[in-house]
């Protein structure tokens, strides 16, 4: 299992990173990127913490650890710019709080993020089929999620990309330790949301790609 949005008690999460990555251990994955809500005010105390935690922690416990940031109600004019502060901050993995139907995000995230410098568009709710292209072109995964009310659309999501080319990804986006998802689990999910097993082993590939890439390998 490769799980590259969580959170950890840099923002609300419940663990410190190191019990996070050993639960995730435990849990069987082998790749796994701490993504805790920022924003202009906290992205510079975030990151360089996330980044020396998680060079200890994939030494000690032989699992890839991937700091990065989860853009969160940052207004959409500002997402470009300040992921990029974060790519130069050392963040590996940027992803962006899209518009979830449980939330009021700002009209307009979704379609600012699929055209900034980052990796993932979360829970991207009801996003529209030029979104979803714009994504493709950049590169940019859209997400399954495993968490309650933002899965609410992950079928939506499925088809738009499906439909459009742009890359998918599953994540947990956990916020506490019930939330780690095993293999079986991940799977049933994306099966729920309408995908075949291929298709979910074409999210697993596209995870480890991120993984490669954020790791500079
Ligand atoms: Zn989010
Ligand atoms: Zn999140």
């Amino acid at each position: 299992m490769i799980d590259l949005h969580t959170h950890s008690i840099f923002s609300d999460g419940e663990l410190i990173p190191s019990e996070l990555a050993r639960r995730a251990k435990v849990r069987g994955y082998s790749a796994l990127a701490i993504t805790d809500h920022g924003d202009h005010s906290n992205f510079d105390f975030i990151i360089p913490r996330l980044v020396r935690v998680c060079v200890k922690l994939a030494d000690a416990i032989g699992i890839a650890m991937i700091p990065g940031i989860e853009l969160t109600h940052v207004p959409p004019d500002c997402i470009a710019d300040l992921a990029a502060e974060c790519r130069h901050a050392g963040a590996g993995i940027i992803i962006v709080h899209g518009e979830t139907v449980v939330e009021p995000v700002a009209a307009g995230t979704n379609r600012a993020a699929v055209s900034a410098p980052i990796d993932i568009l979360a829970h991207p709710g009801l996003i529209t089929g030029q979104e979803a292209i714009k994504a493709a072109t950049n590169g940019i995964s859209l997400e399954i999620t495993t968490r309650k009310g933002h899965s609410l659309t992950n079928g939506h999501v499925a088809r738009i990309a499906q439909e459009t080319g742009a890359p998918l990804i599953l994540n947990t986006d956990s916020h506490a330790p019930g939330d780690l998802v095993d293999y079986d689990m991940a799977r049933k999910v994306a099966l729920g949301a309408g995908l075949t097993d291929a298709a979910f082993e074409g999210m697993l590939r596209n995870s480890q790609a991120l993984v490669k890439k954020a790791l500079g390998k």
